[in-house]
């Protein structure tokens, strides 16, 4: 996986800024809405050989691949430019895969050209018809050359027409042109994507710097959290949009049997994004953002042009639903053909973690899954001690440590697949993802005794810690804990209350977060401490809770521990609970989620009692499509992230990204799915009948719940709008 730009399609991006810069401004894009296409600009993108860069070489292109056209197309959409440039690209594209040197010569000399979106019979409105030089149409059975109807006026310039095929001159016809038109569409759609996540991110540069710059009652509005958290999610979903682009982009360029539906996918993010992007800057700039004087309102409508050009968007929703679940769907995985020689844009895996990956499902199928997910279920207790101790025979809770400290040595990817791998089959890993939190925040903070006497019992999945931060009164504001630390002789002694510690009843350890100093500010007095669960004065209430899960509240009363107990350095507790971070690199639970959408598509493809499959009626399609999209644009940012860590960096604003991203999408999902489910979605597992054994009943129960553990969705929007976008502080 490599998700960077080579130095060459760096060195295009720049070219492609310079030239937009100048040549597509705002004030260039009012005066090309009127005729729709703005000739300096065109004759400049044709001087730089944009339009013909990805026909090959030995038909007159450059022979450059789609992710190199892609990078000046996202510069394309960015700026507005007003020119055919996907168009013309698809469309030469197009006539050298069926060899029809004319028209195809036309575009060479710097022709423009457009393509009619929708096939068969009739007339329909098109872009940039109006104005290019060669317009092809696909009428059911041949590929037709056809001149246009009179020039429309549209919501954004865009050189609108109608044309019809009726009357244009067969240029050919046969399987090869209805395959190869077909493929012309999964292009345009997928270069428009990118166009799309431009103009996302160029749009909501421009809101974000408004809101900056703009004060009202006193504070720049930007520091007003209703306006920075929807910035937030903005910021979020452009980057999902431009990965799930460039993927769409990528997959075309490999000929990937899942390139068709990856298009679909890009083609609606994209334009659901930068329709929100761009409708939430002009928002934010009140009613100045509704004047023309202002470019805010022609990202508006271009961004809501761009996307009404294939139909009614919803109906991208079917077309996804029918290349991921319809009759000729290939595979939903990637395929895993060896890693092509060209540098840059790859969304595949390396070869050694398909290989892991392998291994990590066998390693699950020779479990009892279904067992140990019934016994999770009927106690509460979302870990199985025989689970566990299977999971630490293999390494797999310290995947990703160095060897030197018993761990696996594996790529932050590797141990992203890992957690995606088990979190997908259903088992319940709080305990280990508790222990490997506690264990690795002892390998970063411990004392030696620590390291030697509990780490490597840990590792072999004797003991188990449990994580004793939060409180009554502390809870996404923990550094305000309560419970007291105090020193006594060589001993500390501990009072408080501790809320939801989960796998108290199971665990040996707490890693307990304390108050040690109440004279300082909050974050400089806490300590850290790992004290023993049968230590006399710890109290255990379980607490049950919606989704099912136990979780407890502990007490603390005169418990006195050695200070060998301690973790870290005294009133140092702040930065050894974050220590584990940088261990806990991939841990957003995206497997859960797409178990679920997986689960109930196939389900809906089986006939119900009355014969019919759930599947045929469209509104299902459209909330599994809408559902899956949005979970692969999750997948995207998480694995965004763990890449970036494989290079060694800490990516924490786009670790929030993948956080925010799918668990909201797993409460939206569970919500609508269990809906498509009707009566029959009331019914939990332990009834008889319940569909898919109550996955659906459960999954709304237990969603909510991550939005809320491991940092709310609003904390994980401060952190995205504070460190990712610099907005101003509010507190
Ligand atoms: C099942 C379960 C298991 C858990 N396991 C553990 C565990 O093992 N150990 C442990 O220590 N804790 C655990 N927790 C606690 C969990 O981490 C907290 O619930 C979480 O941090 C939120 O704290 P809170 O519940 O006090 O909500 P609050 O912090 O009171 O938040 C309430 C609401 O206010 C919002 N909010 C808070 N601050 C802001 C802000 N600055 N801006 C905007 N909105 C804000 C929140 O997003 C939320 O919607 C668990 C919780 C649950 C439900």
């Amino acid at each position: 996986m490599d998700l960077s730009l080579t130095p060459d399609q760096d060195a295009l991006r720049e070219a492609t800024t310079r030239l937009y810069a100048k040549e597509s401004h705002g004030e260039r894009v009012r005066e090309a809405e009127a005729r729709g296409l703005d000739p300096v600009l065109w004759d400049a993108v044709v001087q730089m050989g944009l339009p013909v860069m990805a026909v090959p070489e030995s038909q007159g292109g450059a022979g450059a691949s789609l992710t190199d056209l892609a990078v000046a197309v996202e510069v394309h959409g960015a700026h507005l430019g007003s020119a055919p440039l996907v168009e013309t690209a698809v469309v030469a594209r197009l006539l050298a895969r069926l060899g029809l040197d004319e028209p195809l010569s036309r575009i060479m000399a710097g022709g423009s050209a457009t393509l009619r979106l929708t096939a068969g019979p009739g007339r329909s409105v098109t872009a940039y018809a109006a104005v290019a030089d060669v317009i092809v149409a696909y009428d059911g059975t041949s590929l037709v050359s056809v001149a246009a109807g009179p020039a429309r006026k549209g919501l954004a310039g865009l050189a609108l027409a109608d044309v019809d095929p009726a009357g244009g001159t067969v240029l050919a016809a046969g399987t090869e042109v209805t395959a190869s038109y077909a493929l012309a569409l999964d292009e345009w759609r997928a270069l428009t994507a990118v166009a799309q996540a431009g103009l996302s991110r160029a749009t909501l540069d421009v809101g974000v710097q408004y809101a900056k710059d703009r004060h009202q009652f006193g504070a720049p509005i930007a520091s007003f959290q209703t306006i920075q958290h929807r910035f937030a999610d903005l910021h979020a979903r452009v980057d999902s949009s431009r990965l799930l682009a460039y993927q769409a982009i990528w997959a075309l360029d490999e000929g990937e049997p899942t390139a068709a539906g990856l298009a679909a996918q890009a083609s609606w993010w994209c334009g659901e994004i930068a329709d929100e992007a761009a409708g939430f800057s002009l928002h934010v700039h009140g009613g100045y953002g509704f004047m023309l004087e202002y470019d805010v309102q022609l990202h508006v409508r271009r961004a809501k042009a761009t996307r009404l050009l294939l139909g009614d968007p919803r109906q991208e929703l079917q077309v996804i639903a029918e290349h991921r679940w319809g009759a000729s769907a290939p595979s939903p995985e990637l395929s895993h053909t060896a890693r092509p020689t060209r540098a840059g844009m790859d969304f595949r895996f390396e070869p050694e973690t398909e290989a892991f990956r392998s291994e990590v499902r066998s390693f699950i199928a020779k479990q009892p899954i279904d067992e140990i997910i019934r016994r999770a279920h009927a106690t509460g207790t979302m870990h199985d001690w025989g689970f566990h101790r299977a999971l630490c025979d293999k390494g797999y809770l310290a995947a990703g440590w160095p060897t030197e400290f018993g761990g696996l040595g594996r790529s932050a990817i590797d141990q992203c697949v890992l957690m995606q791998e088990l979190y997908g089959s259903g088992a319940p890993i709080d305990g280990l993802n508790i222990a490997a939190m506690v264990g690795a925040t002892l390998l970063v903070c411990g004392s030696d005794e620590q390291k030697a006497t509990v780490l490597p019992r840990i590792l072999a999945g004797e003991v188990m810690g449990c994580l004793g931060y939060s409180e009554p009164d502390a809870g996404s504001d923990v550094a305000a804990v309560a419970t007291k630390a105090i020193r006594d002789g060589e001993d500390w002694v501990i009072e408080g209350q501790k809320m939801f510690t989960t796998m108290a009843h199971e665990a040996h350890f707490v890693f307990l977060l304390a108050r040690s100093n109440p004279d300082v500010p909050k974050h400089k007095g806490l300590t850290m401490f790992l004290i023993p669960m049968d230590t006399p004065g710890i109290e255990i209430t379980p607490v049950e809770t919606m989704g099912g899960e136990r979780t407890n509240i502990t007490f603390y009363s005169d418990v006195r521990v050695p200070d060998s107990a301690r973790v870290g350095e005294i009133d140092a507790g702040w930065s050894v609970m974050h220590a584990a971070l940088v261990y806990e690199r991939t841990s957003a639970n995206w497997g859960e989620p797409h178990r679920l959408v997986e689960s109930v598509a196939a389900w809906a493809r089986q006939p119900g009692d009355d014969g019919a499959r759930p599947f045929d009626d469209p509104a299902v399609r459209e909330t599994l499509a809408r559902a899956s999209t949005e979970l692969e644009a999750g997948r995207l940012l998480l694995f965004r992230s763990a890449w970036l860590s494989s290079l060694g960096d800490m990516p924490q604003v786009e670790g929030s990204m993948a956080k925010l991203v799918i668990t909201e999408a797993f409460v939206r999902a569970s919500s609508a799915l269990l809906e498509v489910l009707g009566t029959a979605g009331l019914l939990p597992g332990s009834e008889s009948g319940a569909v898919l054994g109550g996955l659906v009943e459960h999954a709304f129960r237990h969603s909510v719940v991550t939005t809320i553990y491991g940092g709310s969705s609003e904390v994980q929007r401060e952190i995205i709008g504070g460190r990712g976008l610099g907005l101003p502080r509010n507190r």
